[in-house]
């Protein structure tokens, strides 16, 4: 079941995106499976469970988080994470900074906006976003590496608003790259799309979807 979940979504897909599979509340075992398949980015939306998960899986799966990060977590997990989607603000990003220097490394983060016609989601807005490029104060941490953009879609069944959403992000990953990051080879990637809304997230310029659900059930 597994594997023809993650065969089939990497079709649907294409080699150009990178599927993460998001194995949040799922058990060991069932992750275990979908590492045995010969997968190897997973996703975690909570520091304690990637903590737990981490320690009990082979170390050689690229871990990457997706949830709202507290700066006061970053610490526990500076010296193996893989990719951080979920930047929504100068403060994390200068303490990822940080405990990344502490770890001698450099850490992959995306910027998360806020995308969505919801009152609960995280992620900067772009006009707070665009400030901070401007004054530089994102590009000047240099054991950051920004690697492109994050976002959620609104969650509803209305697939037109979803398209809208993830192609607005697009667009601005697009100015951003133009105005800020015209030199920067590494910001390429835009990760949105989930379950529900993967292909089109696809269609509208997505590099990496982040899928738990379809993956697991
Ligand atoms: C849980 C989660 C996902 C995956 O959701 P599914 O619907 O299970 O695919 C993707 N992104 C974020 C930020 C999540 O919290």
């Amino acid at each position: 079941m597994i594997k023809e979940n993650i065969d089939r979504i990497n079709n649907e897909v294409g080699k150009n995106v990178l599927l993460v599979v998001v194995s949040k509340y799922r058990e060991l075992e069932e992750v275990k499976r979908a590492y045995d398949t010969g997968h190897r980015d997973f996703a975690e939306n909570r520091v304690q469970e990637l903590l737990t998960k981490q320690e009990a899986l082979p170390n050689d799966i690229n871990w990457h988080i997706i949830g709202h990060l507290q700066t006061n977590k970053v610490k526990y997990i500076a010296s193996f994470i893989d990719c951080i989607h979920s930047v929504d603000s100068l403060k994390l990003a200068k303490e990822i900074n940080k405990q990344a220097e502490k770890n001698n490394r450099s850490i992959k983060v995306l910027l998360q906006v806020y995308i969505a016609d919801e009152e609960t989601k995280f992620g900067f807005d772009e006009a707070e976003l665009i400030q901070l490029l401007k004054e530089g104060s994102l590009q000047a941490l240099p054991h950051i590496t920004i690697c492109g953009l994050m976002g959620m879609a609104t969650n509803t069944d209305n697939m037109e608003q979803v398209r809208s959403e993830f192609a607005h992000l697009k667009q601005l990953f697009n100015t951003l790259k133009a105005d800020y990051f015209k030199d920067k080879a590494d910001f390429k990637e835009i990760s949105m799309g989930m379950s529900s809304d993967y292909r089109i997230a696809v269609e509208e310029g997505s590099t990496m979807v982040r899928v738990g659900s379809a993956v697991f059930n």
